[in-house]
């Protein structure tokens, strides 16, 4: 069929089949179909919606656009956890030795800071050599023999995704929950994975503010993900405060390694990492149930393990051999630090975490525009979470690392607009607020 009669059938309201769908996506590889056509597509599906059967074939026609990854040489399951980004969100970081520790495999293709979020690649840029750009050997290699490898996507795979996403991005189309479902899944199932945890985020710094979309969008991620035979728990998870203490990449990376070196930190760090970690294990058939997961990804961050794979992968995609032992020495520092008080006595009892994630961006932690370089060493360190005693003399809100003494002071305006404090303690809500298991995602 011509494209444009397939854009007009999506118009009209009716459903695709999966051979006018893969037809369409053939086409953009082929230029039988122009971009001018792609964002016609797009806004048909957001106005008109797709059916499942539909994002199942979106999602699968996208991830036959380029290589499809098999690890089915590996002696354990290939696994990964997605993240729909957050700030101060460095789970990867620990998830995926802990998971190697455990006995999976975890081949993670991680992105780039989006808006207000972090990204776990920029994270691992605080790393002086490492590589996260790895040709497909190397990424082989250290994932079978470190257990995992975070890397970055490469042009090979769905690269029908990258000529959508940029179209999305200038035609007012990114928030379709169709297209965002198949954008990310085709993506994941192109990375050849027999088991996935997707960790659905909502709250003042997640991109769905409340947990009515965040449960929408699990939804759609878990019987997408199912329905295209990969096997997908989602959580929604709590994202109305800084994940940790830090928020800015070489600090989030400090953060981490300490974790992982000592099992000691920020409790709800640990907690929804094992949780997340946990949760895959079992789908992966590691673990027979959640509870002796748990214990075991506990135990890899006190015995040594979770942290021995980390080393192994940093050195394996080149970063220094003793980067585990002497973090400090390679990550940058940043030349002003300074604590943030609050003006008023109190406890926190809000956050506006996304002002958190934008107070990077603005000390340059992040970017203004595609390509912009980053400075590493900024960001803010020890964050007040929701529920503790702050003021004038006592805890701070938060430690600023600047680049000068003004990003500094502005650092710290933002910060205190950022946070709300008051005379009562608040309690903070449940940090895992849904579970949706693969087959409840499948009943939808
Ligand atoms: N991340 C993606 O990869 N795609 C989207 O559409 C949104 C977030």
């Amino acid at each position: 069929m011509l494209p444009q009669e397939i854009i007009r059938k999506k118009r009209d309201g009716y459903a695709l089949t999966a051979g006018e769908i893969s037809g369409f996506i053939e086409g953009l590889g082929s230029g039988a179909v122009s971009e001018t056509q792609v964002a016609a597509f797009c806004m048909a599906v957001f106005f008109r919606d797709m059916t499942w059967d539909e994002r199942v074939a979106l999602t699968r026609a996208m991830m036959n656009s380029g290589t499809v990854l098999d690890w089915s040489d590996l002696p354990g399951p290939a696994i990964d956890k997605h993240s729909t980004g957050g700030v101060g969100d460095k789970v990867s970081l620990i998830l995926g030795p802990m998971i190697a520790a455990c006995g999976g495999f975890v081949p993670m293709i991680s992105g780039r800071g989006l808006g207000h979020t972090g990204g776990t690649l920029d994270k691992f840029d605080s790393i002086p050599g490492y590589q996260t750009q790895p040709g497909l050997d190397l990424f082989r290699k250290v994932v079978r023999e470190a257990g995992c490898a975070i890397i970055g996507q490469t042009a090979d795979l769905a690269p029908a995704d990258k000529r959508i996403y940029a179209v999305r991005d200038i035609s007012a189309t990114v928030e379709s929950i169709s297209l965002i479902t198949a954008s990310i899944l085709s993506k994941k199932l192109a990375a050849g994975l027999g088991a996935l945890i997707m960790d659905v985020k909502f709250g003042s710094g997640a991109f769905m503010s409340t947990l009515e979309d965040a449960v929408s969008l699990a939804g759609s991620l878990g019987r997408v993900a199912n329905g295209a035979g990969l096997p997908t728990t989602a959580l929604i998870t709590d994202m109305n405060e800084v994940l940790g203490r830090t928020a800015g990449n070489a600090l989030e990376m400090l953060e981490s390694v300490q974790m992982l070196a000592t099992g000691k930190g920020d409790q709800r760090l640990r907690d929804i990492t094992v949780e997340l970690s946990a949760e895959a294990l079992v789908l992966g058939g590691v673990h027979k149930d959640n509870e002796a997961a748990r214990a075991d990804c506990l135990a890899s961050l006190t015995d040594g393990r979770a942290a021995e794979r980390f080393a192994r992968m940093v050195c394996g995609l080149g970063g220094p051999a003793d980067f585990m032992e002497k973090p400090e020495k390679y990550l940058a520092a940043a030349p002003v630090v300074r604590e943030i008080q609050s003006v008023e006595s109190g406890f926190v009892t809000r956050i506006d975490t996304r002002a958190v994630g934008v107070a990077v961006i603005e000390l340059g932690g992040g970017r203004r525009n595609t390509g912009d370089a980053i400075d590493h060493s900024v960001g803010f360190a020890g964050v007040a979470g929701i529920g503790e005693a702050v003021g004038p003399g006592g805890r701070p809100l938060a430690v600023v690392h600047a680049a000068s003494e003004a990003a500094a002071d502005a650092a710290a305006a933002s910060i205190r607009a950022a946070f709300a404090v008051g005379a009562e303690p608040a309690a903070r809500g449940p940090l895992v607020a849904r579970r949706l298991s693969a087959e409840e995602a499948l009943a939808l």
